[in-house]
């Protein structure tokens, strides 16, 4: 598209970030953005009713202060080391603001949530990839190698490996990286993955971002949030105040609220969902798949003999959507979201149907 003239020198420069498509198919079987395939918790919906009923003539509280203590007591944290944003892609914007303009470069994985490499073009900040091992898994000592980093972001569980590191790992890279700001990204972390939360005490350069889109089924409610020492979340409360005062809305406040108030259907949900994503990653094997150890609510497969995009295109042809990734090492590999045990069964049993039509058909060239 050409640039307009009303355009500002550097918006033709920019490389939106892409989100998975929200097509309006009828029967969709819809595994391409990892959401979590059920509604919230029947309290959220009773909280964001009781708030639209009262008080939305009124501005909300600019600083959230009733849902950072929940988050805190929720984490063993106080209301001061959380940060709270409309969703955590407004969280990572700000802290690549905040913490990654060094002048440094910022490291992060090759293969990793694609809105990082975004934001370093939205923000002009300059990065180098590290690669994954061959076994596709964040190798820390790599990160090591360079001592003048003015940044690190992982995700932990890595998106869209699934793959996560385990606490000692994390720590190491805090260590070998003490003059700059570490950023784990924890998006996927409840569905079974180690918290750095933890850590947090013991180490001044960590900030943990989590979201409430995924395990806690609110994507549509826009809710994450930072946790870490008392600079950082001070530096995040300095860009937010100076980018928009009123991030989360009332139904937002309350949403999630009322979403850590109901910790039966959060266990409920996860574990169902984990369950599903160990029967579909056994399937994907019979199949003859190979599938990587996943601690998300989605799993990342490969098969042998067929093309990807080929299989992507057919699961669609039969209303399953999955995600494909055109990207250097991902692009042999569908990433499949987590859906209900009767979503997974259909996805399964179209998979089953392309397969065995015809065995030439979609061979990788
Ligand atoms: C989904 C996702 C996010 C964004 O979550 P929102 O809170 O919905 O903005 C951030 N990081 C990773 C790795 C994700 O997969």
């Amino acid at each position: 598209m050409p640039a307009s003239p009303f355009w500002s020198p550097g918006v033709a420069g920019l490389t939106p970030y892409v989100p998975g498509e929200q097509p309006r198919i009828a029967n969709l079987v819809k595994l391409n953005t990892n959401e979590n395939p059920y509604p919230p918790s029947p309290h959220v919906v009773q909280a964001l009713q009781a708030a639209a009923a009262q008080g939305l003539h009124l501005y909300p509280d600019p600083e959230s202060v009733a849902l950072r203590q929940v988050i805190a007591g929720h984490h063993g944290l106080s209301a001061d080391q959380v940060f709270v944003g409309n969703g955590s892609d407004e969280i990572l914007a700000h802290a690549f603001f905040g913490f990654f303009q060094q002048g440094r470069p910022l490291l992060m994985p090759d293969l990793t949530y694609s809105f990082y490499e975004v934001y370093c073009k939205l923000y002009g900040i300059a990065f180098e990839t590290v690669p994954l091992a061959a076994d596709m898994q964040v190798r820390v000592e790599d990160y090591a190698r360079w001592p003048e980093a003015g940044g690190v972001v992982i995700a932990n569980p890595n998106a869209p490996t699934g793959c996560a590191l385990p606490l000692e790992a994390i720590e190491r890279l805090l260590l070998s990286q003490p003059r700059c700001v570490v950023l784990v990204d924890e998006a996927y972390v409840d569905f079974g993955a180690d918290s750095a939360m933890g850590l947090i005490g013991r180490h001044p350069n960590l900030l943990v971002v989590q979201t409430l889109s995924k395990s806690r089924s609110l994507a549509g409610l826009r809710v994450g949030f930072a946790a870490g020492q008392r600079p950082l979340v001070e530096a995040l409360e300095r860009v937010k105040n100076s980018f928009n005062s009123y991030p989360l809305d009332r139904l937002a406040q309350a949403g999630a609220q009322a979403a850590y108030g109901d910790a039966d259907y959060f266990e409920r949900t996860r574990q169902a969902v984990i369950d599903s994503r160990e029967a579909l990653h056994q399937s994907l094997v019979r199949l003859g798949f190979d599938v990587l150890p996943s601690r998300a609510n989605f799993v990342f497969a490969r098969h042998p003999g067929r093309d990807a995009g080929w299989l992507a295109a057919q699961l669609r042809a039969h209303a399953v959507l999955v995600r494909h990734f055109r990207l250097p090492r991902a692009e042999q590999f569908l990433r499949i979201s987590v859906g209900t045990p009767s979503q997974c069964n259909a996805l399964v049993q179209a998979l089953g149907q392309v397969l065995g039509a015809d065995p030439e058909a979609g061979a990788r060239q």
